[in-house]
Parts: structure tokens; C-alpha cells; sequence
């Protein structure tokens, strides 16, 4: 049995970026340090970071804070009118949005500044979509997250930018893209995959190339970027076991596989996903020492 590893792993360098940002917050700061949302999209992380001494904030805080307070924005971002609010209430900020979301973010604005339409390719619940979303026009937005909803482009798209919620699948954008071209051939369309994304997507195809029968996937269950991974290895025929932790790993299922991949999403703690290693090789010797 042989076990294969993705060749990108740890944390995005937007994540880290955020989690930096966490960690000085705490040292520094004299008040509470709030995250507005989850920071990241992993439990384990999640966890170390409120440990550390950030606070989620949440509705019942908004009467509590303090001038002493700060406020840290997450790798996703805060869409314009929620951070608007919070401006209020803080006196201290701490930007913590992923450079490659407020790039996105500022070409939306132009697009949008010269009268486009807006179309994002992702899911409407998703909070950097709702960031994205927040720097186009009302009424000229449109977030689209299946083929099907294609057919609610409605009037004329030939101004529109066409954008892609930064994790997504790759295919599935250029798929959907490409259909939107055919309609409205003068569509601007900008891939806005970011670099990290679709590295670890292409270590899926390379896995399965290198022989991988199955591939186990570390990351948040929530974790946009880490469920990708889990579908485009479905997609090219593979099993998928998206694990969060080590203790999830299925030890059982895995041992009928002769070569094993192990991939890992954009937020999964490097620590964790060598804990997962350690397993999945742990079965390798097993099967060395006790061969069928
Ligand atoms: S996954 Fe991409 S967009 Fe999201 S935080 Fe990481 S680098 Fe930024």
C-alpha cells in the first residue's frame, strides 16, 4: 500500500494573512478582540484562535462594545452596509479580507461605476459572495450557483462582468462562463479562482493520475474550498473521505485501497493534516507487517 500527498497543503496565504492579524490583535489590543463571522471556515482553528482570546461577535453584542474594543474582518470579508454599521459602534478595525477579495472587490466597483451588470458565479450564502455582491449595483447583481439559474439573466447582459466566488470549481465556472459568452458574446469574463483554489484542485487531477484509488480530504465540513475538493475528486470517479480531524479518519474503509491520496483545504491546519498522514502511513505499515 502506498500513501500519496497533494503537493500544496496549509493554510492559504489569505488565511494566514487573517490569522496573523488575529493573533497581534490579541497581544496588542487593551479591550475585546471580535471577529465578525467565523474567521475561517475550520473548527480546530476556530478553536485556537478563540482560545487565544478573540470573541465571535454576535447579535447580542452590538450594545456591549466598549471604546476599548477592536474589531477584526475576516479572509471573506464584510459586506459594505454590515461594516458600514459596525464602523459605528468601533473605533478600532482590523481589515483582515483577503487581498485577492478586495482586488475582486475593487473591479466589481468600476464595473459596476461604468453601469455593468454583475454576474458572480457561487453561492449566494457564501460571505464573500455577499462581500462581492456588496460592491456592485442593486438590480444590476446577479449570483448564480447552477446551470439552470442561467435562465434568470434576464434583459440585455452584453455590459455585465462575469465573476466567480474565489473557491469554486474551476470547471464549473468555465462551464457556466462559457454559456453565458455564447448569449452575450460581449460579456467581460475574469476567472477570479484564486491561485491557492486552483493549485489544490489541479493536486486532486494529479493525485488521481499518479494512481490515488481514493483520496482522503482534511478539512471544515463548512469549508467551501475543502468541499470542492471532495466533489472534483467524486467527479473524476474516486472515492472522497473529507475528514476534519484526525479522529475522523475511516480505517476501516481505507484499507481496501492500495494507493491512497491525502489532500487538504485552503484553512486545514497544516498540524492537522500531517496528524491524518500519520494514520493513513500507520495503515501502510500495518499492511507491510500483516499482508493479505
Ligand atoms: S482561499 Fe483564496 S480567496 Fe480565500 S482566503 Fe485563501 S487565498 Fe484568499
Amino acid at each position: 500500500m502506498k500513501v500519496i500527498i497533494s503537493s500544496i497543503s496549509g493554510f492559504c496565504g489569505g488565511v494566514k494573512h487573517a490569522i496573523r492579524l488575529a493573533h497581534n490583535a490579541c497581544k496588542r489590543c487593551v479591550g475585546r478582540v471580535y471577529v465578525a463571522g467565523e474567521l475561517v471556515h475550520n473548527k480546530e482553528v476556530m478553536e485556537n484562535i478563540e482560545a487565544a482570546g478573540i470573541k465571535l461577535f454576535r447579535d447580542d453584542d452590538w450594545g456591549k462594545i466598549t471604546a476599548r474594543d477592536s474589531l477584526l474582518i475576516r479572509a471573506h470579508g464584510c459586506p459594505r452596509d454590515k461594516c458600514a454599521k459596525l464602523r459605528k459602534i468601533f473605533d478600532m478595525i482590523i481589515d483582515g479580507t483577503c487581498p485577492h477579495v478586495v482586488s475582486v472587490s475593487k473591479m466589481i466597483e468600476r464595473r459596476a461605476g461604468e453601469g455593468k451588470h454583475i454576474i458572480i458565479i457561487g453561492s449566494a450564502s457564501h460571505p464573500e459572495v455577499q462581500t462581492l455582491a456588496s460592491f456592485a449595483k442593486n438590480g444590476k447583481t446577479h449570483i448564480i450557483s447552477s446551470e439552470e439559474e442561467l435562465d434568470h439573466l434576464k434583459g440585455s447582459m452584453d455590459q455585465a462582468l462575469v465573476v466567480a466566488q474565489s473557491t469554486i470549481d474551476e470547471s464549473f465556472f468555465l462551464n457556466l462562463a462559457s454559456k453565458i459568452s455564447k448569449t452575450y458574446p460581449h460579456a467581460e469574463v475574469k476567472n477570479t479562482i484564486c491561485g491557492s483554489s486552483r493549485r489544490r484542485q489541479q493536486a486532486i487531477l494529479d493525485l488521481k493520475k499518479e494512481g490515488a484509488q481514493a483520496i482522503v480530504i482534511v478539512g471544515g465540513r463548512h469549508s467551501n474550498n475543502t468541499c470542492v475538493l471532495a466533489q472534483i475528486t467524486q467527479r473524476v470517479g474516486l472515492p472522497a473521505f473529507h475528514v476534519e480531524t484526525v479522529t475522523d479518519v475511516p480505517i476501516e474503509k481505507l484499507k481496501v485501497f492500495q494507493i491512497i491520496g491525502i489532500a487538504s483545504g485552503a484553512s486545514t491546519d497544516e498540524k492537522t493534516t500531517k496528524q491524518v498522514v500519520a494514520a493513513v502511513m500507520a495503515l501502510e505499515n500495518q499492511k507491510e507487517k500483516f499482508p493479505h
